[in-house]
């Protein structure tokens, strides 16, 4: 295969903002962000936004089944051509927006994402997956640093919020890597971070993931009012935080996934 950089220059792929195309073009980088999702041996991975296709070829080497490659820029899939006549029947390019696509209908299972997310859209893209989380069997993804501090960060600290509860109500949560915007061509303004997510075995019925939604929704939207206060939105703010055992001056960023969970289940019995 040629180079990561010939195959830019070849196909025009330079970087755009508005995809948020940030490239890896070191291949050890590459093989270091593929391993932390451990052996592969046997999965199906998405690779969401593969660009020029340094973490792809990474991928290819493990031991996955195959790899399907969603990417919206329509010159990246001229670009992956050439990686797809050399991996017949493991490399699958997709041209499409990831938003629009349901991991479980594009691939069979035991599913695995693993990609260096376009920023713009990272967190949309990570919401949906955890909605959907039972057909997953993890993620390895990396995302701007404080996104990724989002997603881990534990009760009264800084960065909890709604994303944190959301994800650690639906995975295990781990941040595995940090990496300096000189790791990437062009070079982001900003840390990124790889996180890895192992979804928890019990699955949340829909009503109850919209419930959750909601009820964090309501909670950070006014994260510096008493719970009384900010989760009136909700009806009978006071009878739902007593039945949950929750006192009504606690603020938000207080409450473990725990006593979250407790409000969901309540909000979605209703
Ligand atoms: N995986 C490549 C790498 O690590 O060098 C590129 C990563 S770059 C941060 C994000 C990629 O996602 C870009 O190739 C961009 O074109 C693509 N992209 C942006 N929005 C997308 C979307 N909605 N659906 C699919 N791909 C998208």
């Amino acid at each position: 295969m040629p180079s990561l950089a010939e195959t830019i220059a070849r196909h025009g792929l330079d970087a755009r903002k508005s995809l948020g195309q940030h490239f890896l073009l070191d291949p050890a980088l590459c093989t270091r962000i593929a391993a932390q999702a451990g052996d592969l041996a046997g999965r199906h991975v998405l690779e969401v936004g593969p660009g020029p296709g340094g973490l792809t070829r990474a991928l290819l080497a493990t031991a996955a089944a195959d790899v399907t490659a969603v990417e919206l820029d329509r010159r990246a899939i001229a670009a992956l051509a050439e990686l797809e006549a050399a991996h017949p029947g493991r490399l699958r390019v997709i041209e499409g927006d990831a938003l629009r696509i349901d991991p479980a209908e594009l691939l069979p299972a035991p599913r695995v994402i693993i990609a260096n997310l376009p920023y713009n859209v990272g967190t949309p893209l990570l919401v949906g997956w955890l909605r959907a989380a039972a057909a997953l069997e993890g993620m390895v993804l990396m995302f701007q640093q404080e996104v990724a501090e989002r997603i881990t960060a534990a009760p009264d600290s800084e960065h909890y919020g709604r994303l944190a509860v959301l994800a650690q109500w639906r995975c295990r949560c781990a941040l595995l890597m940090r990496l300096p915007p000189g790791a990437f061509s062009p070079p982001p303004k900003v840390w990124s971070a790889v996180v890895g997510l192992v979804p928890h075995a019990e699955a949340p019925p829909p009503a109850l993931f919209a419930a959750m939604e909601r009820v964090t929704a309501a909670a950070f939207g006014q994260r510096r009012k008493m719970l009384r206060g900010a989760l009136k939105s909700l009806g009978d703010a006071e009878g739902l935080l007593r039945a949950a055992e929750i006192a009504g001056e606690r603020r938000a960023e207080t409450l473990s996934v725990a006593e979250f969970d407790r409000l969901a289940r309540l909000v979605a019995a209703r």
